[in-house]
């Protein structure tokens, strides 16, 4: 239907009262006159495409600029207008807006993967600049899936399945549920017209019977907030066509037996009344357990809220029924278009808003991507697939794609408990990282420093958060470490000649004449043992100074079998134990490799590691590799009461224990006796027998492992 300016103007009013007239108007004028002339397919003027575009977006209750711009959206696309005339006349903001949907119009959607890609990058940037050119771009799109079916039928399946594809799952990204569920029913109708039509049928054939059990739902919820004083308007419709066939379709059931055709909603005006209703709710009818979701304390990622519960109703049927406040509601029909709404007269929507994390991470991990269709896939994982909630410990819902794993869970909380995730608790069990997650778990991630990812972790996620997460620590965690090992190779190397580490100048000259791109190359390719650190220390060295036969590579062999440490995936280490914390078999142990000391193994958890938070890239994976026969040495505190022969017995405990002491310093004095004894033990268990023998002896006040400050006898 044409409409006049001055029909426009009231049908936008209806919606937003608030419009400058003026903006409006001219926008209007602007665009009846560009378009002249132009004929659409349906046979109505081209202008009526750009009034209904308009409208839909005063229907998502946007501000004037965006209407605007929904009337001018065509007119640089479509006629012989320069965007510096709609800049000139619209000022900078609109112009913005009308480039943004024009260039996304440009982009041809095709079936070959990179040209995809390409269409989803334009998207996000524009929408990183101003998420109202994907909200006009939605409009767009709306309109004219209102009016595919004068196109020809090979374009309609087109452009509906990009619909399908792209633009309904980007509504439901942005919670705007209003625009999604009729894109997605339209997209069926084309796509699938005997499906459509068939379900279409049978909801109007079941509608009469629908409805009376609707009313015996309804009517039953209604009196009893009238009872209780709240003020609700309970209603129940039903469900939109395609997320029927949804669930005829993938969760194989047949249309007679799908219980939720409809769901039954209760609007209350405060949140408090939210919860007295569904209390009320659970007072009439049984609660189907597990059923029940709390999205007012914990909102949906697209900021929806509203509390979620089934109950068995009359004749014993399940039925779901949402209960919201008004406000909810509107956010939950209108997504972001309504949070948009709220924050009218700011210029730029606030980055901090949860749909722009969303995006920002997008356009974050894309970065990491190194190939198109790396890109799409993981794209698809997060925009296409539906989420599931599962709970925390702390009974936090958290929202992941379906499909996600413990893992990806570990990633969602927090990037360094997937860094860390040792194990997973779900519903109390101990489950593999890989198990894939249902709506309503309870999931527990276990952490532990030195657990690290690994390549296979790759298999166990999903989502394109943890892989990205993933492989940039896998790379990341290689590079890092084999450059400084080879640094340090090098080094070593070097002083065993008494010569000193060139200047980075010349190092970068060594590097280059042996075919390095640049100093780390080299070093990394030291310390991956793709070249000899002799080797390089020969382009130092002077020819005459000869290097000699390699006695610290004797001592580091003689190091790795004595003192029994592995090294993931990395030869030719130096490794001494730290003096602060003495590790000893049992323990967990990190590395630390030091500038020109090798490689110090200390306790994880020791001090003087976690003091050294900023530079972690120096802190490498080692694992306990020992011989039977290998002991080490621990200092012990102990504190005695002045008795006579205590030292004696204490020594005569430790001996009965099969362990050497190997020093002792005590002082005495007339309150107390402290003192430090120095004991080799094999492993962690063994020190532990030890201590409490020494416990039970007679007069031993206390006993622990002695700190870096205690004094030490030797
Ligand atoms: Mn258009």
């Amino acid at each position: 239907m044409h409409m006049n300016l001055a029909e426009f103007i009231i049908q936008v009013e209806a919606f937003n009262a608030n419009i400058n007239i003026l903006q409006i108007r001219k926008a209007h004028e602007f665009s009846v006159a560009a378009h002249a002339g132009q004929i659409r397919e349906s046979g109505e003027p081209f202008v009526v495409h750009c009034l209904n575009v308009a409208l839909i977006l005063a229907e998502l209750h946007l501000d004037s600029t965006t209407i605007a711009a929904g009337l001018l959206h065509d007119v640089v696309e479509d006629t012989n207008i320069k965007l510096e005339k709609v800049r000139e006349e619209f000022g900078e903001e609109i112009a913005e807006l009308v480039d943004g949907v024009t260039k996304l119009g440009m982009v041809e959607f095709k079936s070959a993967e990179e040209q995809q890609v390409e269409y989803f990058r334009k998207m996000l940037l524009s929408m990183a600049r101003d998420i109202r050119v994907i909200l006009i771009k939605l409009a767009d799109r709306l309109h004219n899936m209102r009016t595919l079916e004068y196109l020809p039928p090979k374009k309609r399946k087109r452009i509906a399945s990009e619909t399908r594809e792209v633009y309904a799952p980007l509504a439901h990204r942005f919670g705007i549920n209003k625009v999604k569920s009729e894109l997605e029913d339209l997209s069926l109708k084309f796509l699938m017209a005997d499906v459509y039509s068939e379900l279409a049928q049978r909801i109007e054939l079941t509608k009469e019977e629908r409805e009376s059990y609707i009313q015996q739902v309804v009517e039953p919820i209604s009196e009893a907030m009238f009872a209780a004083g709240i003020k609700a308007t309970v209603s129940g419709r039903a469900k939109h066509i395609d997320s029927i066939y949804r669930k005829i379709r993938y969760r194989k059931v047949p249309f007679d037996q799908i219980a939720d055709l409809f769901a039954i909603r209760v609007i209350t005006t405060t949140k408090t009344e939210c919860y007295h209703a569904l209390g009320i709710i659970h007072e009439l009818w049984n609660p189907v357990g597990r059923k029940f979701a709390d999205y007012i304390a914990n909102p949906k990622p697209n900021k929806y809220q509203s509390l979620h519960t089934a109950i068995f109703g009359p004749e014993n049927k399940v039925v779901e029924i949402q209960i919201r406040t008004r406000e909810m509601h509107h956010v939950a029909e209108n997504g972001i278009a309504a949070h948009w709404l709220y924050k009218e007269g700011r210029q730029q929507i606030d980055r901090a808003d949860q749909q722009m994390l969303w995006l920002r991470d997008v356009l974050e991990w894309q970065k990491d991507m190194t190939n198109p269709s790396e890109f799409l896939e993981y794209l698809k994982v997060d925009l296409f697939t539906d989420d599931i909630y599962v709970y925390t410990p702390a009974g936090e819902i958290k929202h992941l794609p379906a499909g996600a794993s413990a893992l990806d869970f570990a990633f969602y909380i927090h990037t360094e408990v997937g860094l860390h995730c040792s194990g997973a608790k779900i519903n109390g069990r101990i489950r593999p990282l890989s198990t894939k997650l249902q709506s309503g778990d309870e999931v527990e991630i276990m952490t532990n420093p030195h657990r690290h990812p690994s390549q296979d972790w790759l298999t166990i996620v999903s989502t394109s958060n943890a892989k990205s997460k993933i492989r940039r620590w896998l790379k990341q965690a290689g590079y890092d470490q084999a450059v400084a090992l080879g640094r340090e190779l090098l080094e070593r190397e070097l002083k065993k000649n008494r010569f000193k580490m060139p200047s980075d100048e010349e190092l970068l000259e060594i590097a280059q004449g042996l075919s390095h791109a640049s100093i780390s190359n080299l070093f990394y390719a030291l310390g991956r043992g793709q070249i000899s650190a002799q080797h390089v220390a020969m382009k130092i060295i002077p020819e005459e100074e000869e290097v000699r036969e390699s006695v610290v590579e004797q001592v580091l062999e003689r190091f790795r079998t004595e003192r029994g440490i592995r090294v993931q995936g990395l030869s030719n280490m130096m490794f001494r134990f730290a003096g602060c914390c003495q590790p000893i078999p049992g323990e967990n142990i990190v590395g630390y490799i030091t500038r020109g000391r090798g490689v110090t193994i200390h306790q994880a958890d020791c001090p003087s590691i976690q003091g050294l938070a900023g530079d972690t890239e120096r802190i490498i994976p080692v694992s306990w590799d020992v011989s039977r026969d290998q002991t080490f040495v621990v200092r012990l505190q102990v504190t005695v009461e002045p008795r006579k022969n205590v030292l004696v017995d204490i020594t005569d405990a430790i001996a009965d224990n099969d362990t050497n002491v190997r020093g002792a310093d005590i002082n005495i004095s007339e309150a107390s006796t402290v003192g430090v004894i120095v004991i080799e033990v094999k492993n962690l268990s063994q020190l532990e027998r030890v201590l409490k023998r020494i416990r039970k002896v007679k007069g031993v006040i206390s006993v622990r492992r002695a700190s870096g400050s205690d004094g030490m006898p030797e």
